[in-house]
């Protein structure tokens, strides 16, 4: 029976998977999950979870497991492993896919300041904040917090799923709790009834976080955009019925 391995922790993996199994009833789907979130949501398939050990281990993966294609639907900033499954990929000698949602684009009354990474979009926050101080709202998720650390006129609000460890937050950072999806007008009564200045962000794409980019559109509030990592070379896709019509093609 071929075996398609997913790569996912994402709700794009999720509803891919979901699809595939309407779309091939006999294909055995195995998800991989780094790990990192303590209870996440799950289709109903074969999961492994933790890294595979490099490049390398996720190659002997690849050949031990038998799988027939591998689906990269990692998040767009999840790099190191986007770049490891396409080169264990060619190692094993196992088709590769990388299906990545498109990035969301700059609207009229969007003021955007784009960062090429973190510490850039730090250095925007601390111009920001010469002449007056900010209250923050930091988007970016708990693991990329570090940079923000020595931000001396901005006070922090920090949404992440998992609580982070203390010692990544900012000092002062208030903390909120919360998984998307989350819609635009609840967006908008949060960030007025924080006061938040500005929202950092990545450019995650799709809707389930969108609703902040809308409310900051219709409040004209400025949103300092962290860019994605670029992708490695292979075989990219936008949408779930293009992956499903690769899969398709590499059953046979
Ligand atoms: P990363 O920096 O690209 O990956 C670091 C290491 O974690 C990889 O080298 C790999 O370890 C392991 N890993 C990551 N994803 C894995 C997976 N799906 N299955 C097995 N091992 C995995 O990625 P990250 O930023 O830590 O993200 C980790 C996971 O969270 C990803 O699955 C991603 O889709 C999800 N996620 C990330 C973000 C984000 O903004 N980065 C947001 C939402 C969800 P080995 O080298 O040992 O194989």
């Amino acid at each position: 029976m071929p075996r398609v391995l997913v790569l996912g922790g994402t709700d794009l993996a999720n509803a891919f998977i979901k699809a595939l199994q309407t779309a091939h009833p006999d294909l055995e789907i195995v998800l991989s999950l780094a790990g990192r979130t303590r209870s996440p949501k799950l289709p109903d398939c074969t999961i492994r979870t933790g890294g595979f050990g490099g490049a390398e281990g996720l190659s002997d993966y690849l050949r031990e497991e038998g799988i027939t294609a591998l689906v990269d639907a990692t998040h767009p900033y999840a790099a190191q492993i986007s770049a490891n499954a396409a080169k264990a990929a060619v190692e094993a000698g196992t088709p590769c896919l990388h299906l990545v949602r498109p990035t969301w684009e700059q609207a009229p009354y969007d003021n955007w300041h784009h960062a090429r990474d973190y510490e850039e979009a730090a250095k925007h926050l601390d111009e920001l904040s010469q002449t007056h101080p900010l209250t923050v709202f930091l988007t970016v998720g708990r693991q990329e917090l570090k940079p923000f650390h020595h931000l001396m006129n901005c006070t922090h609000v920090v949404r992440s799923v998992e609580q982070p460890d203390e010692a990544e937050l900012p000092p002062g950072a208030r903390v909120v709790l919360a998984r998307g999806p989350f819609r635009e007008e609840d967006e908008a009564a949060f960030l007025k009834e924080n006061r938040i200045d500005v929202i950092v962000s990545k450019n995650s794409g799709g809707t389930a976080t969108y609703g902040k980019i809308l409310a900051a559109r219709s409040l004209r509030m400025p949103v300092v955009m962290v860019e994605r990592p670029s992708l490695p070379e292979g075989e990219i896709v936008g949408d779930l019925e293009s992956a499903l019509v690769w899969v398709g093609g590499r059953l046979h």
